[in-house]
């Protein structure tokens, strides 16, 4: 008997990194489970390599969460493949860091495009639904780095955003039985935290290093650490648990 026994969840970004260790974490827990991603085939693949349960099942679905037709698109997907939706994790996301004065338009657009929109346009799409049948888990990816960041104006903007629009969400769907929360990670090792080691022109290896030696736990996260997390927030043991950001970041920024 696993906590997600019957339940639909559907996590954006799924295709590798702390979308993929979520999406498989709620398969092992008795989820049929939907893998959005950019790319229907990256999904399609991801979806094929998770721990479903007997009687449970994973589809892969390509969409871009920053385009209101591919989002309720994709909403309507899922619950035509998979009976229904009952989770949704906000997890996709890119950066495009550069200090200010070389950050581009492009830059700040696409960044706020993919976080803050592609999580207010999959909320809206599956509210609807969540509403009707007056259950639903929001789960959205927020950030450390939404406490400001060098390089990266953009992405803290947007982070903070998400705080903010889980705090609301917390207030306007609870008295549907809604619930919505947002997870902050640390430093978790993905192809993201990789991407930014090469961009600084530093080994992974050494990267993750520092990261460890500079973390009071003494280690870098892991995508599992993450999934942990979700899936308690996620839970219906979270049930008296709504608009909260739970920094997952092994104390980072206690200093
Ligand atoms: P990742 O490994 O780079 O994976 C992100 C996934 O999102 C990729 O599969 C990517 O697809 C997908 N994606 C990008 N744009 C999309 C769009 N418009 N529509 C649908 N999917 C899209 O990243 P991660 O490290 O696992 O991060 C996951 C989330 O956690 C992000 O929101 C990130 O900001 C947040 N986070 C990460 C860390 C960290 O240390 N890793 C820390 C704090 C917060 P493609 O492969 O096709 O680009």
């Amino acid at each position: 008997m696993g906590r997600f026994d019957g339940r639909v969840a559907v996590v954006t970004g799924a295709a590798r990194g702390i979308g993929f260790g979520t999406a498989s974490r709620f398969a092992q827990e008795g989820a049929s489970v939907a893998v959005l991603d950019l790319d229907e085939a990256s999904a399609a693949q991801a979806a094929a390599r998770l721990p479903v349960a007997d009687g449970a099942r994973a589809v892969g679905i390509g969409a871009d969460v920053s385009s209101t037709e591919s989002a309720e698109a994709a909403v309507e997907r899922v619950v035509a493949e998979l009976g229904g939706i009952h989770i949704l994790v906000n997890n996709a996301g890119i950066t495009r860091d550069n200090l200010l004065f070389k950050m581009t338009d492009d830059d700040w657009d696409l960044v706020m495009n993919v976080h803050l929109r592609g999580a207010f346009l999959m909320t809206r799409a599956a509210q609807k639904h969540f509403v009707a049948q007056r259950y639903g888990k929001i789960l959205n990816l927020s950030s450390v780095s939404a406490l400001g960041n060098r390089g990266q104006a953009n992405y803290s903007a947007a982070k903070m955003g998400i705080q903010g629009l889980t705090r609301t969400l917390g207030i306007e769907l609870g008295p549907f039985g809604v619930n919505a929360n947002a997870i902050a990670p640390g430093f978790i090792a993905t192809d993201m935290t990789d991407a930014t080691a090469a961009r600084l022109g530093i080994d992974v290896d050494e990267f993750r290093k520092m990261n460890a030696e500079a973390n009071p736990v003494k280690r870098v996260g892991l995508p599992e650490d993450i999934a942990a997390a979700a899936a308690f927030l996620c839970s219906d043991e979270a049930s008296y648990i709504t608009g909260q950001t739970l920094y997952v970041d092994g104390g980072a920024k206690l200093g």
